[in-house]
């Protein structure tokens, strides 16, 4: 039995001496590890009538003050509750989030079982997280000064431009913005005019007013629609969720822009979600140059200023188009009328800490509560929203060609049973590559994994290099001379000697990119070698200047992990070399083999992007293994009917819901104990509980990690033992252990 002294503490804030139940009360969502909403008492004299939902509060919690976000008004007494706090201040005038993303907010606290204070700390901008009033965005302008108002203006004869300018300031209440002044004077007609006395640059607020469709202008790019195209942005025009399948280079982005074009023409917003990598200045000039109207974008590269600025342009509606990567599924938007996903399959629109929401699931959810229609886009879709689509939930939409005369890459394999990789290239492939060099062509070299070699072994005594945090071997850097670990970042020199029998007779095994280059450089002496990964992409504008380098268009062979596959254009490749198709295919992880597909053909899809024909050259050990060579010989639809059979086989997502508990801690087994008490007598209808277990790599950053794995065909019951569970755990001692709850797992599984 809980004492009513841990209730009060459960149902109203510590502390306090007050009694008073009388004034309204409020639910506020405190950024605390609680998953429960806190009533707090607004103070006396304050006029309730402004008070609302989105508005955010100053509260004292335990011994500290926090912002927080008042979710309802007037709301009852919780009825354990013996103290309830007064609010320390209020902090806005006006509610700062619209219903619709308090709602999605809360939607997502309970979907996936997170605290919802934290849940609003994730989706707004940092700086409505600090306990201040909503910050006025400003700008310099060029106003007149009293003395600039009063003085002669015929004095200014001799300098006529001085002159002109102040007459303009002078009817200009708000001043003039730089870019304007810039437009017809130079900074040195201005400078006299400070100078003077008559004019200073001010910060003034800047005026947040919607846009005005009449103001549009479209710049068309020359180019008769397909009838596939045709037939898409009608469908997608019309509320609904919409899978645009559409093989690589087929015209999705016009199919997208022509819809946009349809929505701000009735003064509605777009909304475009990119992945990580997609938010390239390529992607954003195609729409700033299509359309006239403001295109904001939303990136980690961005300072909270920024971010702030242009999360207010997209409320206040004068924003027209807004791309942004995952979080940006957060922005309110003052007048939605399309939401894009763009690449829907990405992984990046899962976030794999904190809350773990996916902003592919959650644009649909938005859509279809704000009645506007959803447009999910790929060359190779998620198996979940093609199956969706052929149930009928979504619409499914197909691209099958490429525009004009450009095909399709050919596909070609080699087995590397018959010609053994040297380096990692097989005679054929190497063969294949003069020729295209020698026609002028790029090729592009295909190898996820970064670094020299994955593994350094003796050949004595057959030691290897291990991580000591981490169930996993150190990969060489052997440029850097060092072993890296690439999944806890921690590093040791590369030994010259067997560190265990002291021989010299250390091997690097197996290929990475740097390896590669290293190798294509003593073959391809004469050709431009352009490695792109982490390692060379580190420097902010590295890729930038990579990316300027390549499409250039001279001949050069690309060597590269993912980074290289998605998204990008590059006009001079023509053939692209797969090093080993073997990797990815053979991993514990229940996503691997969809996102190895997925890798493989979208980055076979980089080759002959113009008139150009592509080739992609695949090497193989396994050359007849039935899941690839469907997707060879019958292409990703096909593949992807395979997948669904053995998902449905093992029980799995999407013929299944499936949730994923995880604990780690220090010590070895105290995570595995914590999920096996935590778990106890939890028994659903309809829900099976896998494990506890430990996790595939054990030990990861000195922690030893566990999971249980939740799975049902009902969401209903699934949630519920999910509730059960979170219940349990909450009533035992976490002392040691971190727990995490992921719903609609993609990772790790
Ligand atoms: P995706 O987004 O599917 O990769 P894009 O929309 O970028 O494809 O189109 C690929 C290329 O084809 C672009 O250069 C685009 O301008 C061009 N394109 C798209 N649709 C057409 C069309 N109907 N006729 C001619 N060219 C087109
Ligand atoms: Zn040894
Ligand atoms: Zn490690």
């Amino acid at each position: 039995m809980p004492t009513s002294d841990n209730i009060a503490r459960h149902d109203a804030p510590e502390g306090g001496a007050s009694t008073d139940k009388t004034g309204i009360i409020v639910n506020v969502a405190v950024p605390v590890p609680l998953r429960r909403h806190f009533a707090y008492r607004v103070p006396d004299g304050y006029d309730i009538s402004s008070l609302e939902p989105g508005m955010r509060v100053l509260v004292s919690f335990g011994r500290r003050r926090l912002t927080g976000w008042i979710t309802a008004v007037d709301v009852p007494p919780p009825y354990d509750a013996i103290v309830i706090k007064p609010i320390d201040q209020i902090l806005d005038d006006q509610p700062v989030l619209p219903p619709d993303i308090i709602s999605l907010v809360q939607w997502c606290a309970s979907y996936y079982h997170h605290p919802p204070g934290e849940a609003f700390s994730t989706a707004v901008p940092a700086t409505l997280r600090k306990p201040q009033p909503v910050p006025v965005a400003v700008k310099k302008r060029l106003v007149c000064t009293e003395t600039g108002q009063q003085t002669d203006i015929g004095a200014l004869r001799k300098a006529p431009k001085q002159q002109g300018l102040l007459s303009s300031l002078r009817v200009a209440p708000n001043g003039l913005e730089k870019a304007e002044v810039a437009a017809s004077y130079s900074n040195a007609i201005s400078t006299g005019l400070i100078n003077r006395g008559f004019a200073s640059w001010t910060e003034i607020p800047e005026m947040i007013i919607p846009f005005d469709p009449a103001t549009l202008s479209v710049q068309h790019e020359h180019m008769t629609l397909s009838g596939e195209q045709a037939a898409a942005i009608e469908a997608a025009s019309k509320p609904g969720t919409h899978l645009l399948f559409g093989v690589t280079g087929s015209g999705k982005t016009e199919v997208y822009l022509k819809l946009i074009e349809h929505v701000l023409r009735q003064g509605q917003q777009a909304l475009v979600l990119v992945p990580e990598i997609g938010l390239t200045p390529q992607t954003i000039e195609r729409f700033r140059r299509r359309f006239s109207l403001p295109v904001v974008t939303m990136h980690s590269g961005m300072t909270d200023n920024e971010r702030f600025a242009n999360w207010q342009k997209a409320r206040d509606g004068s924003a027209a188009i807004i791309i942004g990567t995952r979080s940006s599924i957060f922005i309110p938007l003052k007048n939605p009328g399309i939401l894009i996903v763009d690449e829907e399959h990405d992984g990046s629109y899962k976030q794999n800490d904190g809350l773990r929401y996916s902003a592919r699931d959650l644009a649909v959810l938005r859509g279809q509560r704000s009645g506007v229609p959803v447009v999910l886009g790929s060359a190779t879709p998620s198996a979940e929203s093609f199956h969706n689509a052929t149930n009928e939930r979504y619409q499914l939409l197909r691209l099958t060609t490429r525009p004009g005369s450009i095909q399709l890459p050919e596909q070609r394999i080699v087995d590397l049973t018959q010609h053994p990789a040297e380096g990692g290239l097989a005679s054929p492939t190497e063969t294949l590559m003069r020729r295209h060099l020698d026609a002028g062509n790029q090729v592009l070299v295909f190898q996820n994994r970064r670094g020299f070699s994955p593994v350094l072994m003796c050949l004595s005594c057959n030691w290897r290099a291990q991580c000591n945090q981490c169930d996993a071997q150190l990969t060489l850097h052997r440029r850097e001379h060092r072993l890296r670990c690439h999944h806890c970042g921690s590093q040791l020199p590369e030994p010259t000697r067997c560190p265990s029998c002291n021989e010299q007779q250390l091997i690097p095994l197996g290929l990475g990119t740097e390896r590669i280059e290293q190798h294509l450089t003593t073959r391809f002496p004469n050709h431009p070698i352009i490695r792109v990964d982490r390692d060379t992409t580190r420097r902010k504008s590295a890729f930038a200047e990579l990316r300027a380098q390549i499409t250039e268009g001279t001949p050069a062979i690309l060597v590269g992990t993912q980074l290289l596959a998605k998204g990008h254009h590059f006009p001079g490749v023509t053939l692209v070399v797969i090093v080993d198709l073997d990797a990815g295919f053979y991993s514990a992880d229940f996503k691997a083999t969809e996102r190895t597909a997925q890798l493989l053909t979208q980055v076979g899809g980089r080759a002959g992007r113009e008139e150009r024909e592509g080739t992609v050259m695949i090497q193989t050990h396994f050359p007849n293994e039935a899941m690839f060579s469907k997707l060879i010989d019958h292409g990703y639809e096909r593949f992807l009917t395979d997948l669904f059979a053995e998902r449905a086989a093992f029980a799995l997502p999407p013929y299944r819901f499936i949730a994923a508990a995880r604990a780690e801690s220090r010590q070895p087994e105290t995570a595995l104990g914590f999920l096996k008490r935590s778990t106890q007598g939890i028994n659903i209808p309809d829900v099976d509980i896998l494990g506890p277990l430990p996790a595939n790599m054990e030990k990861r950053e000195g922690y030893y990690r566990a999971q249980v794995l939740f799975t049902s065909h009902q969401r209903m019951q699934l949630h519920e033992a999910l509730t059960r569970f979170m219940h349990q755990s909450d009533e035992l001692s976490r002392s040691g252990v971190r727990l995490s709850l992921d719903v609609d797992p993609t990772d790790n599984i």
